[in-house]
């Protein structure tokens, strides 16, 4: 296949460049680096299997030659409003690569009758009331909230994309993500899984963001890839979740952290760091994948998390980001 993929310099994104290059798949990646990584990618800059285009997703995108699959990832994905790659303090950039950047990857698959897939997120549910996550679940967002500018664009993202499915024909794939965590994750965006692993290895004390009781189930990139990829050869066109059921509750996490790096400062509880909407349950029902897709997580939260220390230390170490 030839594949576009949006938002290639990313964590997942590079993955998933990876992976299909590795299938002997020709990739062409675009990304403007608003949250990516030069370093991601640097490994393929002489592969000709792989060039990069680097342009803003949401102005019109051209490409040359047969297109067999567009894959739409591109989006701030940090909620962290400490950060400056955290979406609240890229509010209009988030919509517009959810909104215009989804039309227009949209409008690049049709145009070369190519299979489309848009990443979204378990986000689309809001602080959800039903528990565990089921993907007829509905949501609970508030449209003007903190989060709202990464909720709501990516709803929208995906009524397009179904737009696209039931008047244009399009062959559509929607992937809500659950939180998915790994090497390649860039160590300033400050979320959760990079903020504890580098206090931990700095022998400082983990910042909790209010009472630490609210949840998370945390699936690693590799178990995560695998899903995508089988839900790019499936026929499926309504979303699918992929994540980890796995749920643990923050302070569980962060103290697994600091076991796994010998980490003896312990948590700090830091209540006005919080997000006002902050999701207090999250663990996605996977039944979907499991039945469609025959997918389920393989990788343990314990390797997972000795995977990416090892890789954030070296990146630490080497004073990278
Ligand atoms: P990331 O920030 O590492 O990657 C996003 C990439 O998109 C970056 O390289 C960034 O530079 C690029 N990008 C952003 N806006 C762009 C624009 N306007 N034009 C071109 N490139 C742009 O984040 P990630 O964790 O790899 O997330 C990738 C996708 O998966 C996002 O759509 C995100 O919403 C979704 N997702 C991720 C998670 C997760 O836990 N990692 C969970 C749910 C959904
Ligand atoms: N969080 C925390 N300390 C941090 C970063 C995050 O307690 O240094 C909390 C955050 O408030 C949320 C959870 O950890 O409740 C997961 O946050 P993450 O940044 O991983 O992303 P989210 O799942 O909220 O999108």
């Amino acid at each position: 296949m030839r594949v576009f993929i949006s938002g290639a310099a990313g964590f997942l994104g590079s993955h998933l460049t990876d992976r299909l290059i590795k299938e002997g798949h020709t990739v062409i990646g675009l990304d403007n680096f608003i949250t990516g990584n030069r370093a991601n990618l640097a490994h393929l800059a002489d592969n000709p299997k792989f060039s990069l285009m680097e342009q803003d997703v949401s102005k019109f995108i051209a490409v040359d030659g047969e297109l067999n699959f567009v894959l739409h990832l591109a989006s701030p994905a940090s909620p962290s409003k400490s950060s400056p790659l955290g979406y609240p303090n890229l509010p209009i950039q988030t919509m517009k690569a959810g909104a215009l950047g989804t039309h227009n990857t949209l409008g690049l698959a049709k145009i070369h009758n190519a299979q489309f897939l848009l990443a979204s997120t378990s986000e689309v549910y809001g602080d959800p009331l039903v528990h565990p996550q089921p993907e007829s679940y509905w949501g609970n967002c508030d449209p003007v909230g903190v989060r709202s500018v990464y909720d709501e664009a990516k709803r929208f993202a995906e009524a397009l994309t179904m737009a696209y499915h039931n008047f244009h024909g399009l062959d559509t794939r929607i992937v809500r993500i659950f939180n998915t965590f790994g090497p390649r994750m860039r160590l300033d965006d400050g979320r959760s899984v990079p903020n504890f692993i580098q206090q931990a290895l700095r022998g400082e004390s983990l910042t909790i963001y209010g009472t630490g009781e609210q949840t998370r189930s945390f699936c690693y990139v590799d178990d995560l890839i695998d899903g995508i990829r089988l839900l790019m050869d499936s026929d499926e066109h309504m979303p699918v979740n992929i994540g980890n059921p796995q749920e643990v509750s923050i302070i569980e996490f962060a103290v697994r952290i600091n076991e796994l790096t010998g980490n003896t400062a312990g948590l700090q509880i830091n209540a006005s760091e919080r997000l006002g909407d902050d999701p207090e349950r999250r663990q996605p029902d996977i039944t979907r994948a499991k039945t469609i897709l025959g997918w389920e997580p393989r990788v343990s939260l314990r390797d997972g998390l000795s995977e990416t220390i090892d890789y954030m230390r070296m990146k630490m170490e080497n004073n990278l980001s």
